[in-house]
């Protein structure tokens, strides 16, 4: 079971987390926006450097959004209920887990099963 001073450690973790991920897509949508403007780098090069780059913010972009969600999930569990138990099989998530990963919605085995499951998955 999880005290209410790791509790609360954990939301301040969280919010602290969203902020950051906020902030984060915030620069690359901007950097986004930059690059597609038209008219410029007109050498082949930066052009293959500039598919590059958008092809790799594009990546990151969806990594911090999934985060995202895992935190935003999180918060949402802690005021309706629920937060530290595996949205797999109910079973209370480790604590050591929790304190490691505090946006983690599975336990350990659920997590390598669902790694297992859908290999595409980044
Ligand atoms: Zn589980």
């Amino acid at each position: 079971m999880l005290t209410d001073k790791r509790l609360q450690r954990n939301r301040q973790w969280l919010l602290d987390q969203r902020t950051r991920l906020l902030a984060e897509m915030e620069g690359i949508d901007a950097a986004i926006d930059g690059s597609e403007r038209p008219g410029l780098g007109t050498h082949m090069a930066d052009n293959a450097s500039e598919v590059f780059e958008q092809a790799r913010n594009a990546g990151v972009l969806l990594r911090l959004r999934n985060t995202l969600e895992l935190v935003d999930r999180a918060l949402l569990k802690m005021d309706k209920g629920g937060y530290g138990t595996c949205e797999g099989c109910g079973q209370a998530i480790d604590p050591a887990r929790l304190k490691a990963l505090p946006h983690c919605s599975l336990c350990m085995a659920c997590q390598s099963r669902a790694e297992l499951s859908s290999p595409h998955r980044r």
